[in-house]
């Protein structure tokens, strides 16, 4: 009898302790992210050949300059966004992965999709495009990345670029070979070493991150980064006014300062 008097203590305890362990658990790590985007031709271009799509829902967020020609670059950029998108809604609700394993996968399929594509139709042949994406779950989140589009954080009013460029140019300067304002110069400064698309297979780079209450992440094209500064880019993300607004205000500022190229900026915030 006194044996299952103290059974069923323990087990009230521990039901407490679960319950406890719950309210902290919702208070301290759930996080919500919001989203806004735009894309803009700019000022010199006939075109946009780049290309942009998310998901608040299953937690992906994309950004992709395609190349090749006007048709072939939007064909290959948009190809990408969908088959990424794609792969993130079929997955939802499945057997979890890991993040990198979902990345990877969608990488790998939006190659092969804009890669067979170009393989068809010789008029896209050599087709391809960058793709730069965040994936979240909870706080824990992944960069990913081909090409020379980036990813930013805002964190507690500082910016910090989370990507690599796959590009001639910054490869150069990584390697101390080239300074950042040659760079800068170089006429091979739009040579990207990585891309989807052109090959049978691609290797992209990942980063795993904690998200943060707070954190402001910008995916954008390299129509934005030629035309502003960091610090330019750092003090116009710091603007306490809606996203929505923010991303006009950077496309605005690429535009006043030549809009030489397609802009555009995919920003996610996140939120208790
Ligand atoms: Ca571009």
């Amino acid at each position: 009898m006194a044996r299952d008097c103290s059974v069923g203590r323990a087990l009230l305890l521990e039901a407490v302790y679960t319950v406890e362990w719950g309210r902290v658990f919702l208070s301290t790590a759930v996080l919500h992210y919001a989203a806004a985007a735009v894309t803009d031709r700019g000022r010199k271009r006939p075109s946009n050949e780049d290309a942009f799509g998310f998901s608040v829902e299953h937690g992906i967020y994309v950004v992709c300059d395609g190349m090749g020609g006007a048709a072939a670059g939007e064909i290959a950029s948009s190809l990408a966004v969908d088959e990424v998108l794609n792969l993130f809604a079929e997955q939802a609700g499945k057997a979890a992965i890991t993040l990198q394993a979902a990345a990877e996968k969608a990488v790998h399929a939006a190659n092969a999709a804009i890669h067979s594509r170009a393989q068809r139709n010789a008029q896209l042949s050599g087709m391809g495009t960058t793709l730069v994406g965040l994936v979240t779950d909870e706080q824990r989140a992944l960069v990913v990345n081909v090409g020379d589009s980036r990813c930013y954080r805002l964190r507690e009013g500082k910016l910090e670029q989370l990507t690599l460029d796959h590009s001639l140019v910054e490869e150069q300067v990584r390697l101390g070979r080239m300074t950042r304002s040659e760079a800068t110069r170089s006429p091979l400064r739009n040579v990207i070493t990585r891309a989807l698309g052109t090959q049978r297979n691609v290797t992209a780079d990942f980063f795993e991150i904690e998200a943060r209450p707070g954190d402001l992440y910008l995916l954008c094209s390299d129509g934005l980064t030629r035309e502003l500064a960091n610090n330019k880019i750092e003090m116009l993300l710091g603007d306490e006014i809606p996203l929505d607004e923010i991303c006009l205000s950077l496309t605005k500022a690429a535009n006043k300062a030549g809009g030489h190229d397609n802009i555009t900026c995919v920003l996610v915030k996140v939120e208790e």
